[in-house]
């Protein structure tokens, strides 16, 4: 009986930095497949040399990642091993790959992760802002007036915001940040797991301040790090959302649905209009 082996596409993560940060079950993947799709083939050759790795490569980046799909799609129904990688980090995680990713799965492909480096986790880990909850925004948007419309649209989230940014827009960034956000605690993830990494914390114009001091403070790769806004303060006894409560509870909706319009309608959190419904209700 012939047995026909499944072909498999890892999702591997490479260093974005530190070499040493490459697990062993990635080198391993690597170095078992028949090809490797890379986003820049020079760079993922260095990094192969490096682990004494060769294997044949394929290049895959934005701008061909459509059309290399049903090729990748043949050699995996033939039961070969695949591997795509980025320049630096997790792919799809603002690198290519999603498109690749989302139309193998769609012709039921097996798809596997090999975890590792990913900037924005490492910066969060270590950064020291609530990590309970956060939102990845990506890379900001390149022009001025666009940025500060992404940066006023969440201003009043309360979780951690994490960007992306590149040496050449950091200032720039901040700029906006101060001029949306203020005095916003803000902290700076820069050059993670390399000779230079550093953490600043501050608002906008204090690490403005520090790169005007310090030009090097504005040279690297950045994870940019924002302070969630302070949850909306509601006070207890407030006259307009107890009466839509009551109003709501008499005419019989639930607790939880009344403070869940409630918190809608007035803002604040769910959880103190859900208590405050409680107790009118065992009133
Ligand atoms: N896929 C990568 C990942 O998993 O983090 C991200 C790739 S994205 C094209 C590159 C951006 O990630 C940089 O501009 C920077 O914002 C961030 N980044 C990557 N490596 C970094 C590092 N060592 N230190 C700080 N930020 C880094």
């Amino acid at each position: 009986m012939s047995e026909t082996k499944e072909g498999v596409l890892y999702v591997v993560a490479t260093p974005i930095g530190n070499l040493e940060d490459l697990s062993a079950r990635a080198a391993r993947v690597l170095a078992e497949a028949d090809a490797i799709a890379a986003e820049d083939t020079r760079h993922t050759q260095r990094l192969l040399r490096h682990l004494g790795i060769e294997r044949p490569l394929i290049s895959l980046h934005e701008h061909n990642e459509a059309s290399r799909v049903e090729q990748l799609r043949r050699r995996l129904a033939a039961g070969e091993s695949l591997a795509l990688v980025s320049d630096a980090g997790t792919p799809l995680i603002s690198d290519p790959g999603f498109v690749l990713v989302r139309e193998l799965r769609g012709a039921g492909c097996r798809i596997v992760p090999v975890p590792g480096a990913c900037a924005l986790v490492a910066a969060l880990s270590a950064a020291g802002l609530p990590t309970d909850r956060f939102t990845f925004e990506g890379f900001l948007p390149a022009k001025s007036g666009a940025r500060r419309r992404q940066l006023e649209t969440g201003a009043q989230r309360e979780e951690t915001r994490v960007f992306y940014e590149s040496p050449h827009r950091i200032r720039d960034t901040l700029v906006d940040l101060d001029a949306t956000l203020g005095a916003r605690q803000v902290v700076l993830g820069r050059e993670l797991t390399k000779t230079f990494e550093t953490f600043l914390a501050g608002t906008s114009s204090e690490l403005l301040a520090t790169m005007d001091a310090d030009a090097d403070q504005a040279r690297g790769e950045f994870v940019v790090m924002v302070a969630g806004a302070p949850p909306a303060q509601v006070d207890a006894d407030d006259a307009e959302g107890r009466a839509l409560l009551e109003a709501m509870l008499a005419e019989g909706v639930s607790v939880k649905s009344a403070a869940a319009v409630v918190s809608r309608v007035l803002g604040g959190g769910r959880k103190h209009w859900y208590q405050l419904a409680l107790t009118l209700k065992d009133a």
